[in-house]
Parts: structure tokens; sequence; C-alpha cells
């Protein structure tokens, strides 16, 4: 018996010894470590459970019980940030299909979306609306675990409206509505608090507001302001109560000026900027994420009878704005952080923003820092991700070429590694 139980301490001792940790060496041709520095060569950079530990210069040797990941010819890369997604959904003029579409569907879509987002070098994302109260908040928990292969996901979940705006179930007959039941409106800065409260509760990380009419939805009211200055600051300052920034979807001009001077932290989409607007954002600090994927992926299903008539009215008026938006941003010195609206196209294209960018006038430099420590800094991670160095998280692409000389080559993505789990 006595060298029994002894047996059992020394099976249990072993079993309680530390576990070891995980460690992975990558070798590369090259680095860039952050978007303001210049393109370095042969490095190795070490990962330990998820995290970066070192960056050295050449390839150096791999200690025992390490993985080893040669990536000769390739460019390291921090992770790439999209502050502006839809994973839960995928690009339809069916706007029918809420009624006809269980929430389990966007579960699974979102799980796709997720993975090819990953793939496509989108190491974290912001996503902006989803229809269903939790996809988006479960699918980051999936992703962090590494139950999934995914980004990892901020999220506002469901998205702000005033009754019957962007963002309102619209398009349906009474009781449809009624019985669609996913509405998240409000009306006052009362009921706007508490849908604010009622977000953070389900596990938002920010709130997103429609503070215009937006173009994809079945409301005909136009694209200028729809929440009143009350309304916008009651939002405004109840997320701030709760430590939450708010996003607000805006295309008019007096919508986009008005949400700056109530303190929204980012405008999505400014259309229609103008000077006025452009001066409201600069004085409060609000950085434009533009967009401009989707004003590429709504132009080409123009008259194929795609979209209904009130979208398609939508979609031809701002058509000949969105091709100058960074470029008036720039002009009156409004921070732009990058984000695409992936969704409204198809998921994992999301790189074709960098030469819309640059086709604005975007430096290739300005551009990779919009999507690297520029939208860290909007998330307030700037200590976490967007580059490569000690301390962050190991999300780190790699590439062919150097994107600080063309910013374009990370539409061609070769590997990527997330929280230190390489995507598959
Ligand atoms: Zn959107």
């Amino acid at each position: 018996m006595r060298t029994l139980l002894a047996g059992i301490a020394a099976g249990l001792m072993a079993t309680a010894a530390p576990v070891l940790a995980q460690t992975t060496i990558i070798h590369a041709d090259g680095i860039v470590t952050d978007a303001s520095e210049p393109v370095k060569g042969r490095v190795t950079v070490t990962v330990t459970d998820g995290r970066i530990v070192s960056v050295e210069d050449g390839w150096q040797g791999v200690p025992d019980g390490a993985e080893m990941i040669h990536l000769e010819g390739k460019t390291l890369v921090p992770g790439l940030i999209d502050l502006h997604t839809h994973l839960s959904g995928d690009p339809s003029g069916e706007f029918w299909r809420a009624a006809t579409t269980p929430p389990e569907w966007s579960v699974l879509v979102a799980a796709k979306n997720a993975h090819i987002t990953a793939k496509a070098g989108f190491t974290t994302v912001r996503d902006v609306g989803s229809r269903t109260d939790q996809v988006m908040q479960m699918l980051g928990r999936a992703t962090e675990q590494g139950m999934l292969p995914g980004p990892r996901v901020v999220t506002s979940g469901r998205t702000i409206a005033i009754v019957g705006g962007h963002g309102d179930i619209n398009g349906f007959r009474r009781e449809v509505n009624d019985s669609l039941g996913t509405s998240f409106s409000c009306t006052g800065p009362v009921e706007c608090a508490e849908r604010v409260r009622e977000a953070s509760k389900y596990g938002a990380d920010l709130i997103k507001i429609t503070a215009t009419g937006g173009v994809l939805s079945q409301q005909g009211r136009g694209l200028e302001a729809h929440f009143t200055d009350a309304e916008m600051r009651s939002i405004v300052t109840t997320a701030e109560s709760l430590g939450l920034k708010v996003a607000a979807h805006a295309h008019g001009a007096r919508g986009i000026e008005a949400a700056a001077r109530a303190g929204v932290h980012t405008i999505e989409h400014g259309t229609y900027l103008d000077e006025a607007a452009a001066k409201a954002m600069r004085e409060n600090g609000t950085t434009l994420v533009p967009t401009l994927m989707a004003f590429e992926g709504i132009k080409d299903n123009l008259g194929t009878g795609f979209y209904t008539p009130v979208v398609e009215d939508k979609i031809r008026a701002v058509s000949e704005y969105a091709g100058t938006i960074v470029e008036r941003a720039r002009r009156w010195n409004v921070n732009v952080a990058f984000g695409t609206d992936a969704g409204v196209f198809p998921h994992g294209e999301n790189a074709g923003e960098f030469a819309l960018l640059k086709a604005n006038g975007m430096s290739d430099r300005d551009a990779l820092a919009s999507a690297t420590t520029g939208a860290a800094q909007i998330l307030g991670m700037e200590g976490e991700i967007g580059r490569i160095a000690p301390g962050y998280s190991a999300d780190i692409i790699a590439v062919e070429g150097n994107p600080l000389e063309d910013v374009t080559v990370l539409e061609d993505v070769d590997w990527v590694m997330v929280r230190g789990r390489v995507i598959e």
C-alpha cells in the first residue's frame, strides 16, 4: 500500500511539473517592424505563448523543443487591422432575406468569413454591425480560444439607429417588421442612452450608430443627419461613462459635422465631407474611416436589378463623391484610418483598399500605417498590436516584396499568424 501511494504521489508530481512554454522561431529575409521604420534584412522573430519575445538580426539557431518556421524570400509585416467589417454577412441585394434567414445562419457565415479574413492578412477586425445580438462576441471568443481560425474581434454588436433609419428594419409591412423584432432604434436622449447601456450589457466593445441615412438599406429618407444633437450627445456621454468609444456611420456633410461636434470618435464613410465638417472633425480629434472598397463593390452591381430602386438611387448619388473622400480628408488635415466595409463586397478582398488609398494621394507608408499603428491607436491597443516588437501579440504576416515601396503587395499574403497561431 505504501509503495502504491508513493507511486501515485510520484505520478502526480510528474503531471504537476510546469508546462513548457510553446516557442516558435520565425526566420524571414526581411521585416517591417513598424510602418514608420525602414525595411530590414534577415531576421529571427521568437514567439512564446502567443507573444513576441525577441526580434534579432540574422537567422539565429533554434532552441530545443521550439517549432521552426522558415520563410525564405518573404518579408514579415505587422498583422493588418480592418476597422470596418461585417463578418456575419455576405453581399446581398435581397433585403427580404432578413425575414427568411435564422440567426444560426449568421453564425456560420461569420465563422467562414473569419477564416477568409485572417487568410487575407487581417489579424484584427473592428466589426461594426451584425443583425443578431451576440454572434460577433461569440466569434471573437472562439478565435481567441483558437477554436476557430480567424482574427481578433472588436465588435459593436448591433447598430443603433433612429426609428426607420439605416440599421433599423425597413421595407417590410408592419406585422413583419414587428415579428422580426431585431430593431435596435431609439428616440430621445433617454432611450438612446438606454440602447448604449444595453449594448454594453451584452458585451459590445464599442458603440456603432448610424448618424445619417445609409445607402444599402430600404430607408428612403436621404443621407443627411438623422439623430438630433441631443440624442448623439447622450449616446457619446453614456458610451464614455462605460469606457466605450463611438463609431458613427455618416454620409451627409451636416451629419458628419454634427456627429463630430457630439464627440464621436470615428466617422465611417464620410462621403460628402466638406470644409466645415472637416474642421469639426479636426477640432474634436475625430478620425475618418473611409471604406473606399464599399463604394467600388456596390458600383459593380448597378443597373443589374441586384438592388431595389430606392437603393439604386442612393448608390448613384454617392458614387460620384466616393473617389475623392480621402483626397478631401487629406486636404483638410483629417486623420484617416483603415477600414473597408467588407460584407458589402466579398470578404477577403479587404487589402484592395490600399490601392484606392494610393489613388487618393496617400503614400505607401501612410497607407500601411493606417492599417497597423494608426488603426491600433483607434482601438486603444497601440501597446498590443500594429507592430512587431517584444511584448506585442504575435500578429504577423509574410509577403513577397516591400510594402513601404508598394503597399499593394499586401493584396497577396503568403503566411499569417494570429496570437501566435498559424492560420492554415
Ligand atoms: Zn458598414
